[in-house]
């Protein structure tokens, strides 16, 4: 305020601004406190940044900590790829070099290294279709082409892609048509490697069993059943918390002994895929030492097309 008079009213502004000064009201430190919010309030405030603050780097921890899992299971999942793919190409190439080189005159023996050939390129093949399938349905497009099918011919064709695998270690498959199915719509491709899959499981975890059921049948009244395929092995079986993760992608038993044996954890998400697709479902039964039965259960068409 401009002072009029010769006492100036509060303290001078300084030169800059000459005769200016500032006016103090009395009471302003304590309008100041009064007008202040209750303690109560403040301590709210701060509680309330803190918990902000911390809850906000519970976020970041955790996005971190998913990050690095994503990039290790992404990395083995890498590795149990290229495991899994060296395992054949290692055996094709031994063989194609043995023949090349004209060692093995005789032409028995000269057929089965052809044999294993072909086997392991199948093998090969298999994995490749797993992991492409598996790529297309993480992006959607997964198509799979349904049409009549015979249940009966698609699992004979899956038994006989795994005749020469299954003989070379020791196995017998015991495949049976339990009874006769109806036609269904499905893609018979899919369900011949859902079919594989579980064959190859059966395999895989066998231990020291080397029996191997496949069966196709009708599960409920003939009429309106399920077409059902079972595949049972009597080798290492489950316990019931790793059954529930067994469809989860990547997912592999922590357990030592199946640790061992290769594999990238994407076989059964597949078959649960395929088997989905169809409007079917999959069951399973298993015990830790006493085997694993997988069951694949599909709709059936009933006598007027529809679905039952
Ligand atoms: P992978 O065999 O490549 O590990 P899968 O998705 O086919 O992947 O199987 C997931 C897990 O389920 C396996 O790692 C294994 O622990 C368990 N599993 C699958 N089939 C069987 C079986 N027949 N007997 C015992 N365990 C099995």
């Amino acid at each position: 305020s401009r002072s009029n008079e010769g006492a100036p009213l509060g303290d001078a502004l300084g030169e800059a601004f000459p005769g200016l000064h500032v006016e103090w009201t009395d009471n302003r430190f304590r309008e100041a406190a009064g007008q202040g919010l209750p303690v109560g309030i403040w301590i709210a405030a701060l509680a309330l940044v803190l918990g902000v603050t911390v809850f906000g780097g519970y976020l970041l921890l955790r996005d971190v900590n998913r990050d690095v899992r994503m990039t290790e299971v992404r990395s083995q999942f890498v590795a149990s790829v290229s495991h899994e793919l060296k395992t054949p190409l290692t055996a094709i190439r031994m063989f194609a070099e043995t023949l090349a080189m004209g060692r093995s005159r005789d032409e028995h023996t000269k057929s089965e290294y052809l044999e294993t050939i072909v086997n392991e390129s199948e093998r090969l093949a298999r994995l490749v279709d797993n992991v492409l399938d598996f790529s297309k349905i993480e992006q959607g497009k997964k198509i799979y082409r349904l049409r009549p099918v015979r249940l009966e011919d698609v699992a004979d064709s899956a038994a006989r892609a795994m005749q020469f695998p299954l003989a070379q270690q020791g196995f017998q498959l015991r495949f049976s048509v339990e009874q006769e199915i109806p036609e269904l719509r499905a893609d018979p491709d899919a369900i011949q490697q859902a079919i594989l899959n579980l064959l190859t499981n059966a395999m895989k975890y066998s231990g020291d069993a080397r029996e191997i059921y496949l069966r196709v049948g009708i599960r409920g009244a003939a009429r309106n059943g399920e077409a059902l395929i079972e595949v049972v092995d009597h080798g290492l079986g489950m316990a019931a918390d790793e059954q529930k993760h067994i469809f989860e992608k990547f997912y592999r038993a922590p357990s030592h002994e199946s640790r061992l044996i290769a594999g990238t954890g994407l076989g059964l998400t597949l078959v649960a895929h395929i088997v989905k697709a169809h409007g079917g479902r999959v069951e399973v039964e298993s015990a830790p030492g006493s085997g694993s039965t997988f069951s694949i259960l599909l709709p059936v068409l009933s006598d007027n097309g529809i679905h039952s």
